[in-house]
């Protein structure tokens, strides 16, 4: 049918006609470029260093930065924004990722909206490396959302009022230390306390001693016996507690299934999963799952988890590093379909570059603007 109006517009002399009006001419130039003829998509990448508000204290270190990975594919004079955020207990960092990095070559796409090729290019370069990954995911999906003018979660047809609340994380402190942070969380409906040590009654008795807002617990693999771990999860049940997370090591998966068997309250699992072969392993093992993109690889990953998951009928967290409202911002798209959001980290670093979802009143805020919904970018930070 193009071709036989194209064969006519030729014949009849008219394309020729359409061609010499100047208006008309850029019209046209525009249309080869999305068609990917003239037009390549440009990535780039930079390294980028978060500062923390708060020491970060876990078991094993402190630590008072992040490093991240700031990325761009700018195509037909759009850009869209990438982050990696790289924990050093998760073994990536400057140096992995500029390595990976330096090996996308984009080049042989024509059309970013190739999102499925693209990406399984790109998780083909090499095996690990998923915070990298995400780094040009979420930069691809940004952009595709720009040229559709649309955020995702409106592609993906969610409704925006149904986001959760988020928790906000409360670090494991002296008594009096944790009680002015649970102060300064005033305004967080869901207190997420860290669990897994000798002191773990007293720090919950501490924290109801200051407010009786709904706590959940991550133990983050801290007991052992699941004998143990069930009369925590009745003791914390009492408490106002409303889930648990990687309650037991990920290797202990018939002690985790028992537990979940028996256990009051939801249990979810973290470091056990990554990508989407563990949501399957996950099932019957856990209630539900904490997706993170720096873990799965970004949002085509994780948006696929979260169906399958669903599919499963497993609940679903979404969870995040300290990372900037790039990816907070790219991770909230799904949030309409999510049970519980755990999207603090960017309000835990001072050198924030990008402005995005906003937590209002304790609930996860989307907004209206396109592709991962950044609605400012302070160029003086990335240059
Ligand atoms: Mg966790």
């Amino acid at each position: 049918m193009k071709q036989n109006r194209r064969n006519f517009l030729k014949s009849s002399g008219l394309l020729a006609g359409v061609i010499a009006t100047s208006s008309t001419t850029d019209l046209f130039s525009k249309n080869i470029n999305f068609m990917g003829k003239d037009t390549k998509m440009k990535f780039s990448f930079k390294p980028y260093t978060l500062e923390l508000k708060h020491v970060f204290t876990i078991a094993t270190s402190s630590r008072s930065t992040t490093p991240v990975m700031l990325t761009q594919l700018e195509y037909d004079g759009i850009i869209g924004y990438g982050e990696a955020s790289m924990p050093p207990y998760l073994g990536e960092s400057h140096k992995t990722a500029t390595e990976f990095l330096s090996k996308v070559d984009l080049s042989q796409f024509n059309d970013p909206f190739e999102v499925e090729d693209i990406l399984d290019y790109v998780d083909g370069i090499a095996e690990k490396n998923p915070a990298a990954k995400a780094s040009v995911d979420i930069a691809l999906y940004d952009l595709v959302g720009k040229l559709l003018g649309k955020p995702w979660y409106k592609i993906w047809g969610y409704d925006k009022s149904k986001t959760p609340n988020t928790s906000f994380t409360i670090g494991i402190d002296t008594p009096e230390v944790v009680k002015q942070k649970v102060k300064e969380a005033a305004p967080y409906k869901i207190l997420k306390i860290k669990l897994g040590r000798d002191s773990d009654k007293q720090m919950i008795e501490t924290i109801r001693s200051v407010t009786d807002k709904p706590l959940v617990v991550d133990v983050n693999q801290g007991w052992k016996d699941k004998h143990f771990a069930l009369d925590m999860i009745n003791w914390l049940n009492e408490r106002g507690v409303k889930f648990v997370e990687q309650p037991m090591p990920k290797t202990q998966i018939e002690d985790m299934a028992w537990l979940t068997e028996h256990s009051p309250l939801p249990t979810f699992a973290d470091e056990a999963l990554q990508r989407i072969p563990d949501v399957i392993k996950a099932h019957g093992v856990y209630s539900g799952i904490n997706i993170k993109l720096m873990k799965c690889t970004g949002m085509r990953e994780a948006h696929k988890m979260l169906n399958l998951a669903k599919s499963l009928n497993m609940q679903v967290m979404l969870g995040c590093m300290t990372e900037t409202s790039c990816a907070i911002s790219a991770m909230s798209q799904l949030a309409p379909m999510a049970n519980w959001a755990d999207l603090d980290g960017n309000l835990l670093i001072s050198n924030d570059p990008f402005e995005g979802m906003l937590i209002v009143d304790g609930k996860v805020t989307l907004t209206d603007a396109p592709g991962i919904g950044l609605t400012k970018v302070n160029e003086n930070l990335i240059k």
